[in-house]
C-alpha cells in the first residue's frame, strides 16, 4: 500500500464523506461493524459527514445514534444541513457557503436547498404521466406502509423518508422506450435523474458531489492550517461524481456484483459488504495516517 502524500508542515486531518444505504448502513440499516472505527475517527477529530439520497429527519436520527455533529448533505446534494451552533454561524456569516443568506433554521440544523422545490419536480412528472399514461411509483403517490413494502423501513423511519424538500425517487415500471422519452421530457425542464441503489431519483442540478465541494469548502474555513485528506465512501452510480472528488475513494462491493468505476487519486476496494467493507478500508486509511503522523514528529 502506498504512503500518503502530505505537505509536512501542516497537520493532517481526513474528512470523510460517506453515502449511507449499503455503505456505512447494512441491508438491516445497522451499523454495527463499522462502530469501533467510528469511534476512532471521532476521537482524533476526524469529521463523518453524511452525503446519501436520505431526508434530513432521517439523517438526523442516526447522526445522534452515531453521535456525530458534523454537517451533513441530504437528497442527493440537494440540501445542505448544517448544525445550529456557533461554530458554523461564522460560516455562514463569512460567506464561506455561498448562498449563505439563502439558509433556514429547522429544528437543530440551518438548511438550504441549492437545487429544485420538490414540489415542481412532483408537478412536472405527474403531469406528464397523466398526459402520456407512464406507468411508474414514486414516494408522492405512496403512504407510509407503501414506503415501508418498498424500502424495508421501519414505519418511524419511513415516515422521515417521506419528509423530502428536493428530490423524488420513483420505482420505473414502463418500457425502456418509454423512459427514454420521458426523461428528455424531464431534462427540458430543468429535471436531472440519478440511478440510486434502489430508485430512481428526480432531482434538481447540484448532486453529491457538489455537496461535497460544500463540505470541503467549510472545514477548509474552519481549520486552515490543517492539511484535509477527503475519504469518500460509497457503492451506486450516483455515489460516482464525489469519489471521483476524493482524494482517496472506498469503492464499498455490491451484492449484486455491479462495479462502479471512480477517478479518484486512489481507490480503495474492501472485500465486505456494507458496513464491513466501510470498517475494513477506513482501519487501512487510519494505520496510514498514523505512519504519517510519526513520520512528521
Ligand atoms: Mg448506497
Amino acid at each position: 500500500m502506498r504512503e500518503l502524500k502530505t505537505d509536512p508542515k501542516k497537520p493532517t486531518k481526513l474528512l470523510v464523506i460517506t453515502d449511507l444505504d449499503s455503505t456505512l448502513l447494512n441491508e438491516d440499516y445497522s451499523f454495527m461493524e463499522a462502530w469501533g472505527v467510528m469511534r476512532q475517527l471521532k476521537l482524533q477529530g476526524f469529521p463523518i459527514v453524511f452525503n446519501s439520497s436520505k431526508t434530513l429527519a432521517e439523517m438526523e436520527v442516526l447522526a445522534q445514534e452515531m453521535g456525530l455533529h458534523a454537517p451533513m448533505v441530504a437528497e442527493n446534494g440537494g440540501v445542505l444541513c448544517l448544525p445550529v451552533s456557533e461554530q458554523w454561524q461564522d460560516s455562514i456569516q463569512s460567506g464561506t457557503v455561498k448562498e449563505a443568506m439563502e439558509y433556514e433554521a429547522c429544528g437543530n440544523y440551518w438548511v438550504h436547498t441549492p437545487g429544485l422545490d420538490r414540489e415542481r419536480i412532483l408537478a412536472v412528472a405527474h403531469q406528464l404521466r397523466e398526459a402520456h399514461g407512464y406507468d411508474f411509483e414514486g414516494y408522492g403517490d405512496w403512504s407510509v406502509e407503501d414506503v415501508v413494502e418498498h424500502t424495508g423501513l421501519d414505519p418511524v423511519s419511513a415516515q422521515q423518508s417521506l419528509q423530502r424538500v428536493a428530490t423524488e425517487p420513483i420505482l420505473w415500471q414502463d418500457s425502456e422506450e418509454a423512459w427514454v422519452v420521458f426523461e428528455k421530457q424531464l431534462v427540458s425542464e430543468g429535471i436531472r435523474v440519478l440511478k440510486g441503489g434502489r430508485f430512481l431519483h428526480l432531482m434538481g442540478e447540484p448532486d453529491k458531489a457538489d455537496g461535497l465541494r460544500s463540505i470541503q469548502a467549510l472545514y477548509a474555513h474552519q481549520e486552515p492550517d490543517v492539511q484535509w485528506l477527503t475519504v469518500v465512501l460509497g457503492d451506486s452510480e450516483n455515489d460516482l461524481g464525489m469519489l471521483s472528488a476524493a482524494d482517496i475513494a472506498v469503492v464499498i462491493p455490491r451484492e449484486d456484483g455491479v462495479e462502479i468505476e471512480p477517478v479518484a487519486v486512489e481507490v480503495i476496494r474492501p472485500k465486505g459488504l456494507a458496513s464491513a467493507g466501510w470498517a475494513e478500508a477506513m482501519r487501512l486509511i487510519l494505520e496510514r495516517v498514523e505512519r504519517v503522523r510519526i513520520r512528521e514528529v
